[in-house]
């Protein structure tokens, strides 16, 4: 095999499939598929991806790949299909699918360097290959290539001995701990210890501590374990009986927090009853994929941790998935206290150098379970036995930029790869995944009940237009209010959620009702009370609040609506005594800080949190018996059809915090629309009755699930381009398609400016339509060149969350 194909970096139509090139001779056998290269491409060397090897090739004059840039391949044969598949699905470019599987750390710029693996023997090593590391732990890539060693050196890399290290410049530093150890034999230490003085109790302690001990300490623990400092160690390391030296550890993003080690519980009837069908796809290494639909606290990550548990004892791994905010350390002690170091952990609050470590573990298989968040579902395992999706119905699972796909599809797809089962969990599961379980698509598993019959917590909506007619101007409700009071009495916790999305506080003149808006972008912009900023959540735009009205030179400029910082504003001034933890973007930017907050109102430090979408899971605290939600209908009255679902699902979740535990909870849920059937059926908790209502309006709009959409949206600088391209596009779109789908537009977008770009869409409505994929492949590359300078954007979602 001395041909490979590769899939070059260069995202365009015409580069857009395999290259051949030739494999010089001396790396023969080196390069594999799945990894990556440099090669000429044109005048330049670029990066690319073997995807396979041949003998032969329908080029004449091939040129030769330059060099590797890994040892071992990076993606294995199946995420290279699953390459391809992404590519279809999503009308990406191969080499942005390929890009999408890797962490960070591998796509920025690096340093490579091979080191020894810690537990490499070295007489073992072939002869060439110990004189490279002769004096040394580490040599640099180019040494190793100018050694011409590279297929000697691939072998012991594939044998565990070599690994390659990518060093991204900067962002990615190594982090190491210093060690000590005993240089010399315990004998040697046992005379040493003789001949001390007698006031010399520290380095008597020091060697009688290598005299038991084999194996280096690390020696931060041992200076304080034995009280002792460096000049305690100095003389016996210039002795030549201690030595020292620095190693690399993980760094990791829990500290070095222990996780206490649980016991898998015994399970309850109706949890046999839903683990029985997955342990059973398990066992027969069978695809099926199951909605585990149980409200919460009904038991569902127990369901999991013992279906991996299953998975594990087959040699097996498994993905969990769950939400960004909901990866919580509460989240990541149920994993790891069951599965301990077998567990990594993926999210996006990990620096770019985290996340390889977590990848390595992976790639080296030192761990067998992932729980991360949606990009984890690229997880490089070869032996996948279970792929779990919490909360299934959130919209962070859809990546909202190239390539745009949704996890759960490919969750499914590499499961079917696998033959492995996929559950999907949640207590409100989304109008899709639900549907295809009513029709058999899906195996649907119900725990209907809360752990111990615990109730629901009651619900009471308030309806604020009857506060405002009764005189109270305020944010809370007098029913809210008495309740918040009530439990400050008794010490019982209080959790206040906003949702800040929407218009939530923007600056108005009271005068003219003029109100600042981007100059950028056709959106109102935000107020930020901490430096009186004003600020675009779009494209970052940042002003002070003028002192007068722009329009008409009133002084009465002011900022409305509530944010989380006005009502805890609010709340000191009616509560001075409540201690409050506000939980935000602003609060919790900082690494940790969010952790951070919810340590501390959990040790009861604050009787009130406050905070927006953040706060609405995930949280398990017993004190928690009242939740109120501020304005329940922010996200009703977006342009989304989805809006009824997501203020549905919000306020189910939100309830779901209170009462968890012996003490009864209460939720109060404000409202200006208390007849909408989202917020009257989440009142009662009703999914079932709020799944039927919203697929007649499904129904009735033509929105899926009874169809799919997908959405074009072109952005340009000049209007007049904008409508023109998308005018095009619309005419072409419905020469292509069936009588029986339905395409709108062209329309302005949702937000019709963004930083200046003018956006325009259409919208397409289809049931079946299997020349779609194709013609909206040919919209992309008829326009490529005026995408590629930037002047026009044209961006397709087969499956839009964000209609906006
Ligand atoms: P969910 O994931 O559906 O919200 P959990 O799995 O977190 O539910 O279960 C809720 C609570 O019940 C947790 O505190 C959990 O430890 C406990 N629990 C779950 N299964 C059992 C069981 N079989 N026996 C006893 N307690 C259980
Ligand atoms: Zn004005
Ligand atoms: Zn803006």
């Amino acid at each position: 095999m001395n041909i490979a194909s590769v899939i070059v970096d260069v995202p365009a139509k015409q580069t857009d499939r395999a290259f051949d090139y030739k494999i010089p001779a001396q790396l023969r056998g080196v390069i594999l598929p799945g990894m990556r290269v440099v090669v000429p491409f044109g005048p330049r060397k670029i990066q690319g991806f073997v995807t396979g090897l041949k003998e032969e090739s329908d080029f004449q004059q091939l040129k030769s790949i330059s060099e590797p840039i890994d040892l071992n391949p990076v993606l294995n044969r199946e995420l290279l299909t699953l390459g391809d598949w992404l590519t279809e699905k999503t009308l990406c470019y191969k080499i942005s699918a390929f890009q999408a599987m890797l962490p960070a750390a591998l796509k920025a710029k690096y340093e490579k360097k091979l080191v020894l693996a810690e537990n490499a023997e070295r007489k073992l090593l072939p002869e060439k290959v110990r004189s490279l590391f002769q004096n040394t732990e580490e040599i640099t890539w180019e040494d190793a290539v100018k050694g011409g060693s590279l297929p000697l050196l691939q072998k012991e890399a594939s044998n565990g001995n070599i690994e390659i290290i990518y060093q991204v410049k900067e962002r990615v530093k190594k982090k190491k701990v210093k060690q000590l150890f005993a240089a010399a034999a315990p004998n040697k230490l046992a005379d040493y210890i003789q001949k001390l003085p007698g006031n010399a109790t520290k380095q008597k302690d020091v060697l009688e501590y290598f005299l038991h001990e084999e194996g280096p300490a690390d020696q931060k623990e041992l200076f304080s374990m034995l009280g002792i400092t460096t000049s305690t160690i100095k003389g016996l390391m210039q002795k030549g009986l201690l030595g020292q030296r620095e190693v690399e550890i993980y760094r990791n993003p829990f500290g070095d927090r222990e996780f206490e080690k649980t016991e898998p519980l015994s399970l309850t009837d109706a949890q046999r009853a839903v683990i029985i069908p997955i342990l059973n796809s398990i066992e027969d290494n069978m695809h099926e994929t199951f909605l585990l639909y149980g409200v919460t606290g009904s038991g569902k990550t127990e369901v999991y941790l013992q279906s991996i548990q299953r998975v594990l004892q087959d040699g097996k791994e498994a993905i969990v998935l769950v939400p960004e905010i909901s990866l919580t350390p509460q989240m990541v002690k149920r994993f790891k206290g069951r599965f301990g170091d077998q567990v990594a952990v993926m999210h996006s609050g990990l620096s770019a150098g985290e996340k390889y470590d977590e990848w390595r573990k992976i790639q080296r298989k030192e761990v067998k379970v992932v729980v991360g968040a949606r990009s984890a579902v690229f997880a490089p395992f070869e032996n996948l036995g279970i792929i779990i999706i919490d909360e299934e119905h959130e919209t962070s699972y859809k990546q909202e930029e190239n390539p745009r796909y949704h996890a759960r599809d490919v969750a499914i797809e590499r499961a079917v790869n696998h033959r492995c089962p996929v559950v999907l969990g949640s207590a409100t599961p989304s109008l899709e995944s639900f549907a295809r379980a009513q029709k058999g698509v899906y195996h649907l598993l119900t725990l209907a009940k809360r752990m111990n019959n615990q109730a629901l917590p009651a619900v009471d909506i308030i309806d604020m237009r009857e506060e405002l007619r009764e005189g109270n101007r305020s944010m809370f409700s007098r029913a809210l209010l008495d309740k918040i009071k009530d439990r400050l009495e008794k010490k019982e916790q209080i959790v206040l959620f906003l949702n800040k999305r929407g218009h939530s506080s923007f600056v108005m003149c009271r005068d003219c009702g003029y109100v600042i808006n981007c100059p950028h972008c056709d959106i109102s912009l935000t107020y930020h009370r901490y430096n009186q900023q004003m600020k675009c959540h779009y494209c970052g735009y940042e002003a002070h609040v003028p002192n007068a009205c722009p329009e008409c030179q009133s002084e009465h400029i002011r900022y409305f609506g509530t944010g989380t910082q006005k009502v805890e504003e609010e709340l000191a001034k009616i509560l001075p005594e409540a201690k409050v933890i506000r939980m935000d973007v602003d609060t919790t930017s900082r690494k940790g800080a969010h952790e951070k907050l919810l340590d501390q109102f959990q040790e009861g430090h604050a009787s009130i949190l406050l905070g927006t979408q953040m706060i609405a899971k995930g949280l398990d605290f017993p004190n928690i018996t009242l939740v109120g939600v501020l304005s329940a209908d922010t996200m009703l009255h977006l342009p989304d059809f989805r809006s009824s679902e997501k203020t549905f699902q919000l306020l189910t979740q939100v309830s779901g915090r209170a009462g968890r535990h012996e003490l009864e909870g209460e939720v109060i849920i404000q409202t200006y629309t208390p007849e909408h059937y989202s917020i009257e059926l989440a009142g009662d908790q009703d999914y079932d009755k709020f799944y039927e209502r919203e697929m007649m309006v499904r129904k009735i709009h033509r929105y899926p699930p009874f169809y799919y959409i997908s959405l074009v949206t072109v952005s340009h600088e000049e209007l007049m381009k904008a409508v023109s391209v998308t005018e095009k596009i619309t005419q072409y779109i419905q020469s292509k398609l069936s009588a029986e789908s339905i395409v709108l537009g062209p329309v302005a977008s949702p937000i019709p400016r963004i930083n200046n770009r003018y956006r325009y869409q259409c919208l397409i409505k289809y049931k079946r339509e299997p020349e779609l994929g194709p013609s909206l492949k040919k919209i992309l590359d008829n326009y490529q060149q005026d995408i590629a300078t930037g002047g026009l954007s044209v961006s397709i979602d087969l499956n839009p969350y964000i209609l906006m």
